[in-house]
């Protein structure tokens, strides 16, 4: 805290899984003998550097780059970039951290990064885009590669900012079809990657609801977002009988007590690139109301914040208590402030944190990662069907280290303690480094 004391999106992730690791920690002192923590939250690399661009309108303009490369105990760094003016040191390093856990849990041999930049890319044409990327690039170059670290993206990075990235990224340093994931289906993108997040939260959350002896079918499930987690959270979960009643952007909500249809989703903000109220003009039963869709009071069973993060305080976690819900599963990162999240357990809500929950992206990343090495592509099915194992390994990991320390269905501790002991585990084999 002393060393960072502006940095409180990564100490709030940072104490929050700290506080959860108590019980692994007891049964192995020699992780605190070897000052593992303290090795943990110290990220190995945090690269910040100057970018610079030009507009259309010919104005030169000067944004900062980061890379953060927190762990690569158990294998390259792997981890998204955003594009978001938000985006700082501490906002990095919290996604970073996140990361390490996140990737453990997914089984596959990868390390925790994050990086990005606090460049604005809404409101901007697609040649002011990919200006951007390319001086992002000329000097993200130096630090990356398919054996070191592989980029991925997050907020405001989809696929047409990963194409003028690895563009610039091949003029550089030549093909590397490795080198970063997300790509497009013409040259070496994974087939499943699109929807592999919102697909996996909803794999995820029928694990565990399924475990409660449960089922999604007829659930109704708010989600807020509407981005790439959101557009397949809902596509996913109305496949499986759910019914989806809103969907939402910085600006406002959308309430459709008839369920809302995840086509018209994609078609907005897809294909127009246009905002979540224009649904509100295409279908009838739909009504549009500006301001946080957690402060909206209607009953439902199911939250699944897939937005940003600190986007559910302490009295909107009381509203989802009140409102009855039963179950919330994170697809965005840090959605909810530590004191949400004791509203959760104190009212009895079962809860899927962040790491577990949303790490189908990460997990076909690296299945994409595969591919690229076997230079052979893999069926649609192939790669939804190992996803879907790979959601439900999860939740049962964090189910297991639930039980073995008596944590009381506490599914966050769980998937915090099961993340961090194949990392510890390979930290302590390597030495001091
Ligand atoms: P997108 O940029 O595609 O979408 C983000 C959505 O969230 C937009 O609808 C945006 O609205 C909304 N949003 C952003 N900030 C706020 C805010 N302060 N209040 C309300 N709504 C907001 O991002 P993704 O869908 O890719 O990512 C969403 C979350 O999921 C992030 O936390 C990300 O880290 C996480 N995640 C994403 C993965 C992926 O594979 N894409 C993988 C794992 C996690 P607006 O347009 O108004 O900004």
């Amino acid at each position: 805290q002393h060393r960072d004391p502006d940095q409180s999106e990564f100490q709030e992730a940072a104490f929050t899984v700290l506080d959860s690791l108590e019980p692994t920690l007891e049964a192995h002192p020699e992780y605190v003998k070897a000052n593992l923590l303290s090795r943990l939250v110290e990220p190995e690399r945090a690269i910040q550097f100057r970018v610079p661009w030009q507009s259309d309108d010919g104005q030169f303009h000067v944004n900062r780059g980061f890379r953060v490369q927190f762990n690569s105990a158990i294998g390259p760094y792997k981890g998204g970039l955003r594009l978001h003016p938000s985006v700082n040191l501490s906002v990095v390093k919290f996604l970073g951290f996140e990361q390490i856990l996140k990737n453990s849990l997914t089984g596959l041999p990868i390390g925790g990064a994050k990086g990005g930049s606090d460049f604005d890319p809404k409101g901007k044409s697609d040649s002011e885009v990919m200006r951007f990327c390319q001086s992002f690039m000329t000097e993200l170059q130096r630090h990356i590669g398919p054996d070191l670290d592989v980029p991925a993206g997050d907020i405001g990075v989809g696929g047409r900012e990963i194409g003028y990235l690895f563009g610039a990224y091949k003029r550089l340093k030549g093909y590397q079809n490795g080198v970063l994931t997300g790509k497009g289906l013409t040259f070496g993108g994974s087939l499943a990657r699109t929807q592999a997040t919102g697909f996996g939260l909803l794999y995820y959350t029928n694990a565990l609801i399924k475990a409660q002896g449960d089922t999604l079918t007829g659930k109704r499930i708010k989600i807020s977002g509407a981005g790439n987690v959101a557009t397949y959270a809902i596509q996913k979960a109305t496949e499986l009988g759910a019914k989806v009643i809103t969907v939402s952007d910085s600006n406002g909500y959308i309430y459709d007590p008839k369920g809302i249809d995840y086509k018209i989703v994609k078609q907005i903000k897809e294909v127009e690139r246009g905002r979540i109220r224009d649904y509100a003009d295409r279908v009838a039963s739909a009504e549009y109301h500006g301001g946080s869709v957690w402060d909206f009071d209607v009953d439902y069973d199911i939250a699944l914040p897939c937005a940003t993060q600190n986007e559910i305080n302490k009295d909107q976690a009381k509203l989802i208590a009140k409102d009855g819900v039963k179950y919330v599963c994170e697809g965005a990162n840090m959605p909810s402030y530590p004191d949400a999240i004791a509203v959760y357990r104190d009212s009895g809500l079962l809860y899927g944190p962040a790491k577990a929950a949303n790490a189908g992206g990460v997990a076909v990343s690296a299945l994409e990662m595969s591919q690229n090495s076997e230079r052979l592509s893999w069926s649609f099915e192939t790669v939804d069907n190992r996803l879907q194992d790979i959601m439900e390994d999860i939740f049962e990991k964090s189910k297991a280290a639930d039980q073995k320390y008596h944590l009381d269905k506490n599914y966050q501790a769980g998937a915090n303690i099961a993340g961090f002991e194949k990392v510890a585990t390979a930290m302590m084999a390597q030495g001091l480094v």
